[in-house]
């Protein structure tokens, strides 16, 4: 099945809205031919303004967050809920980072509601998973309790309208990127994973990125997997320069 390539800048605690909005005007321009599915993750805080400029300047540019709260609204001080991502105009959120399981501690359960609340809202998921250093043994359980833990409960057609992003937690920052072939596997496991629990046509038709220490120099061989849909690229996405350039390898 032919999926599409996605390419997602994840800009972490990094850009202000002034920095936001110059990067775009810098990037738009250098990927107007490209057919590659291109996205910001920007903050909170940018989100209202890079949205706006995207649209104004017609870049095929998507605009989205890095987390959300797992309520609706309510009592919940600093927070931000998916109705407020969208009204600010957000095209997608990335939800169960390693750094938000990991340095805040956020379960299975928890993503698992957020995942729901983004897909009841028509806002698109894309669902990170990925093993820790220590689990590399196990990456096959981990993978398999992360995603089963956080699509719980949703049904097919549910399943069939977010996107995944394989990230090995010791690939993140680290400058240590996945091997292709180990990317490849993973990812296949990852299918093989839904194709038991959602059908053959939803793992087939699943778009899944690879994310962890992507660069312009390990980028294309990344994406010469078959398996390998696209990119998570937190760093790299930091520069107009290197972004652009990965994504024209795309
Ligand atoms: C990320 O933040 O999702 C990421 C993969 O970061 P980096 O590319 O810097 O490893």
């Amino acid at each position: 099945m032919k999926r599409p390539v996605v390419i997602i800048g994840n800009w972490k605690m990094h850009k202000t809205i002034g920095e936001s909005l110059a990067f775009v005007k810098h990037l738009a321009p250098k990927v107007e031919k490209s057919s590659t599915v291109i996205g910001l993750a920007v903050p909170f805080t940018a989100l209202h303004a890079t949205a706006k400029l995207v649209k104004e300047l017609k870049a095929n540019i998507k605009v989205g967050a890095q987390n959300m709260n797992d309520n609706p609204s309510g009592a919940f001080t600093g927070e931000v809920s998916v109705s407020m991502l969208q009204e600010a105009g957000a095209d997608f959120v990335i939800l169960g980072h390693s750094e938000r399981r990991h340095l805040f501690h956020e379960s299975n359960a928890m993503i698992n509601q957020k995942v729901t609340l983004a897909l009841e809202a028509g806002l698109l998921p894309i669902l990170c998973v990925g093993e820790k250093l220590e689990e590399r043994d196990q990456k096959e359980t981990v993978l398999k309790e992360q995603l089963y833990g956080s699509l719980e409960g949703l049904t097919t057609a549910q399943v069939k309208q977010l996107m995944l992003a394989y990230e090995p937690v010791w690939a993140i920052g680290t400058g240590v990127v996945a091997h292709p072939d180990d990317a490849e596997a993973a990812h296949r496991h990852l299918r093989e994973l839904l194709a038991k629990k959602w059908g053959k046509e939803i793992a087939a038709s699943m778009v899944i990125q690879y994310g962890g220490s992507v660069k312009p120099e390990n980028s294309a061989d990344l994406l010469a997997k078959e398996d390998v849909d696209g990119l998570l690229v937190g760093g790299a996405s930091l520069s107009a320069d290197s972004f652009s350039e990965i994504i024209n390898q795309g």
